[in-house]
């Protein structure tokens, strides 16, 4: 087996961590590398996109991949669950603990050894709901 190529934590992904932690609005790669752009004026949008998947693979952010939807990126990396707006797409973090007892009791129910899982619910946002 190949040894893991060691991790480094360059300039350009400090900043990307970095902007990423200023925000709650879990944005996709082409939100983070116009944020980027304002600090590093020279880097391409394939250069943060390759740094986002690095930097997800290493654990430092979390790759939100939902139903239909852009890829999105989060710089909280405790489990939490997350609400999807279906009419204006943005996603919130909800605030409350993750079900207790919940990967036990799916994995009694599979038989699999659960080791994770992610939770995404949907809905109207207070904004667009409003509006109806
Ligand atoms: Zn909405
Ligand atoms: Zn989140």
């Amino acid at each position: 087996m190949k040894p893991a190529r060691k991790f480094r934590v360059t300039k350009q992904r400090e900043v990307i961590l970095d902007e990423l932690r200023k925000v709650v609005s879990h944005p996709t790669a082409d939100e983070v590398y116009r944020m980027v752009r304002k600090r590093l004026p020279r880097v391409s949008l394939g250069t943060v996109y390759r740094n986002l998947e690095i930097l997800s693979q290493n654990g430092l952010l979390l790759k939100l991949e939902m139903a239909g939807t852009q890829r999105r990126y989060d710089a909280t990396t405790a489990n939490h669950y997350h609400v999807r707006c279906t009419s204006c797409g943005r996603v919130v973090d909800l605030r409350m603990d993750p079900l207790p007892g919940v990967e036990r009791r799916i994995g009694d129910a599979c038989g699999f050894t659960i080791t994770g899982h992610r939770l995404e619910f949907e809905g109207l946002c207070p904004r667009c709901g409003r509006r109806n």
